[in-house]
């Protein structure tokens, strides 16, 4: 009594193909947003070292040229964010002084 389907197994992995080199920002379409959307969400840690002032800087791990990023030992993932700001506010519930990284969350830093 086995009924199971056979439809499903040539379904090939296709959204992975949007993923492509460079020009992720100029392709985008309604169809392939949500094949996307992980993609262009940047993903964000929390250095749970402090700064000298206090901070705990934030920072996209999906950076390579941030200068001064958080030894990986240091590094609380905070998950993917639409921006800096969002990735600050849940650094900021997790009971950090969450600051954006000077280098690389810019727009969220102010001290
Ligand atoms: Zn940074």
């Amino acid at each position: 009594m086995t009924t199971a389907l056979n439809c499903c197994t040539e379904i090939q992995p296709m959204q992975r193909d949007f993923s492509g080199q460079g020009s992720r920002l100029a392709g985008i379409s309604f169809h392939t947003i949500e094949a996307t959307l992980e993609n262009f969400m940047p993903y964000f840690y929390v250095n749970k070292n402090k700064q000298a002032n206090g901070d705990n800087e934030v920072h996209r791990s999906d950076e390579v040229n941030c200068p001064n990023p958080a030894l990986s030992q240091n590094r609380v993932d905070l998950g993917w964010h639409l921006g800096c700001q969002g990735a600050v506010q849940a650094a900021k519930n997790l009971g950090y002084k969450a600051n954006g990284c000077y280098y690389c969350a810019n727009e969220c830093h102010t001290t």
